[in-house]
């Protein structure tokens, strides 16, 4: 199992990454909407329901359904 991608690894710093998407730094993040989650992220590298899943823009690492990045792009 992958290992679980931290706040201060230097990528998802870069990217805004936060475990609880609500925490999102709305400021500089201004794309950000409530609702948004890893867990409805086309990224995200498993089922809606599954608290924690890989996600490829952090080398496979394990992120928050709860979380959030600026990569994120709402799952068709
Ligand atoms: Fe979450 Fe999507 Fe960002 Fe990956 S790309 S961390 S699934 S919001």
């Amino acid at each position: 199992e992958a290992p679980k991608l931290s706040e201060s690894d230097p990528t998802a710093v870069a990217l805004g990454y936060k475990m609880d998407a609500t925490k999102v730094d709305k400021t500089k993040y201004a794309k950000y909407a409530a609702g948004q989650t890893c867990s409805n992220c086309q990224f995200y590298q498993g089922k809606p329901t599954d608290a924690f899943a890989p996600c490829p823009m952090f080398g496979g690492k394990q992120v928050d359904g709860h979380g959030w990045c600026s990569a994120y792009n709402k799952k068709a």
